[in-house]
């Protein structure tokens, strides 16, 4: 049996399907994943990231489209021939067997020889950095420390693919950061083809090369963390990454460069326009991250400058979030550094600029 590490395969979805009844689960899905890819699927409750994992690993038949690893289709193969790894929410270790074995359990059931076993367990606790604690029985472990186990025991038999459902959520805010970080770094030094689960943005920005951001069965967009915060193309997508600042608005090309008009008379330059709205007139949500709003003392002459009033003010540490009125805006908000908000009273009127907008596509449904 070949212990060393295996090859990472890239997947490949080609439009699958799942119905329940007349209800669509997940609809006509399509992603091509890179040999060592950490892919996020996003959404809200329902979205069919579920769904769409049960069809990966076998639990549940599509009703059409492919599956393949490389260039071999799997989607006919049962759950036990597929090769896939699977970190589930509540860790699911065996409570009766050691760390040690908990890990060689998948390689047990693939025949490996004991000296083989004991070099890959080897290898693993080292991984998750769990060295010497192979003879501890999971409930003599931390919440962490199990799910670093429940994940070397899915890397162990060099899977084509690990899936990876809300690993995080058993555990409290704290070490969730930490896991997160963690699971990562294994991830990436064990160069495993990986999709994770979640409906939580801060992972899923956090961790992964690309997101997959899933709505209603659907794939609303598939980026890098960065694209999804930075050019959501949707409604949708932009309420669900960061926060909203999201006023309705006309996209103006008249001048020759994208314009959100607002109401008959403010015309705002937006930066960044998703590639699909270039139509004059395309009705269009204008977007402001928090971040993008600077602030400054009032000053009714300057430039490209808002009038807005202070709602409230959120102290974060190092940075502040600022609610504000602005004058043809309304309600929306602001996060500056600390330092710079200073003892800025309840009720101020100040100077606000954009510094930096986008539009993206109104949802017609
Ligand atoms: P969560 O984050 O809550 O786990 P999810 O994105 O994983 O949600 P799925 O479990 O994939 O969502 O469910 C997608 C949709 O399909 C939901 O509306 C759900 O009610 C429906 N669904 C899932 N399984 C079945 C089933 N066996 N029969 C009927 N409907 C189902």
């Amino acid at each position: 049996m070949n212990t060393s590490n295996n090859v990472a395969q890239p997947v490949h979805i080609d439009r699958v399907r799942k119905t329940f009844g007349e209800f669509v689960a997940v609809r006509e899905m399509s992603l091509d994943i890179a040999a060592g890819e950490f892919v996020t699927f996003l959404g809200p409750s329902g979205c069919g990231k579920s769904t769409t994992l049960k069809m990966l690993s076998g639990l549940l038949p599509q009703d059409s489209g492919e599956i393949r690893f490389g260039h071999k289709r799997i989607d006919m193969l049962p759950p036990n021939k597929r090769n896939i790894g699977l970190v589930f929410q509540n860790y699911a270790l065996f409570p009766h067997m050691s760390v040690a074995e908990n890990i060689a359990f998948g390689l047990r059931m693939r025949g490996w020889s004991r000296a083989a076993k004991d070099k890959r367990v080897d290898q693993l606790l080292q991984l998750v950095r769990l060295e010497g604690l192979g003879g501890r029985k999971p409930e003599q472990l931390s919440g962490g420390q199990q799910q670093r186990v429940a994940v070397a025991r899915a890397l162990a038999f060099n899977p084509d693919l690990v899936l990876l459902d809300e690993p995080l959520s058993n555990l409290d805010a704290k070490l969730r950061e930490q896991v997160r970080l963690d699971l990562r770094d294994i991830q990436r030094e064990a160069n495993q083809t990986t999709i994770f689960v979640t409906h939580d943005q801060v992972e899923a920005l956090v961790m992964s090369d690309r997101i997959v951001l899933m709505n209603k069965g659907g794939v609303e967009q598939v980026g890098t963390p960065y694209e999804l915060y930075a050019t959501p193309t949707t409604e949708f997508g932009a309420r669900f990454v960061g926060a909203n600042n999201l006023v309705a608005a006309t996209l103006d090309m008249s001048s020759g460069t994208a314009q959100a008009r607002i109401g008959a008379d403010l015309a705002l330059p937006i930066t960044t326009c998703a590639a699909d709205l270039d139509k004059d007139g395309t009705t269009i949500w204008f977007c402001v991250r928090p971040e993008h709003l600077a602030l400054r003392p009032w000053n009714k002459e300057g430039e490209g400058q808002f009038a807005g009033r202070v709602l409230d003010k959120i102290y974060q540490g190092t940075t502040v979030l600022v609610d504000l009125d602005v004058t043809g805006l309304g309600t929306i908000r602001a996060e500056r550094a600390a330092l710079e908000v200073g003892d800025l009273p309840i009720g101020a009127y100040i100077g606000v600029h954009i510094e930096r907008s986008h539009a993206v596509a109104r949802s017609t449904g």
